[in-house]
């Protein structure tokens, strides 16, 4: 698993402070793609355990930070990873709120339960879902780049059973 960028504070994916990471590769070839070069897996460097500790130790000295976001490429191709990743993360650095960016959408990644992909979107609390259409591109939209992506409230969907969006506890 390679990493394509590291934000250690950003206010532009998700709602907050958040130490933005980004996963390299993605095969969803959305039109548009803000960021074609990362759909190939070897762009960047290797999210090597040192690195991962490195961004931990960040996060950890960090009282500023509302949590941490995952982007790409799109982390779901590399599921299992980034799972292992969060488990290391929040063994070592307590409760982080996550949020998650992706082109599947929600109801693709809880098609099956035994998955990595339904695995790693259990770890996580927002997910930012569906294909960036470039016909639905809405620059007024906070955190996505389409009209037809969702913020989802993964933990209070996965308790109903059907999608709950995320609510902002901030508005401006
Ligand atoms: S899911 Fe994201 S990274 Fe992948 S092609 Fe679409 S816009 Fe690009």
């Amino acid at each position: 698993m390679n990493l394509c960028g590291y934000y250690p504070e950003s206010i532009n994916e998700g709602e907050g402070l958040r130490a933005s990471i980004f996963i390299s590769g993605c095969r969803h070839r959305c039109k548009g793609c803000f960021s074609p070069v990362t759909w190939n897996f070897n762009y960047g460097e290797p999210f090597t355990l040192q690195r991962q500790n490195e961004i931990i130790g960040d996060i950890a000295r960090n009282p500023l930070l509302s949590g941490i976001s995952l982007l790409g490429g799109d982390p779901f191709f590399s599921a299992a990873e980034v799972s292992e990743f969060l488990d290391r993360l929040y063994a070592q650095a307590g409760a982080v709120n996550t949020w998650i960016y992706t082109g599947y959408t929600y109801e693709e990644l809880t098609a099956d339960p035994l998955a990595a992909e339904y695995a790693l979107l259990r770890r996580c609390h927002v997910l930012v879902d569906g294909r960036f259409e470039e016909a639905l591109r809405d620059t007024s939209l906070r955190y996505c780049g389409s009209s037809n992506q969702r913020l989802i409230n993964i933990p209070a969907s996965l308790a109903s059973g059907k999608v709950e969006l995320w609510e902002p506890t901030v508005r401006f």
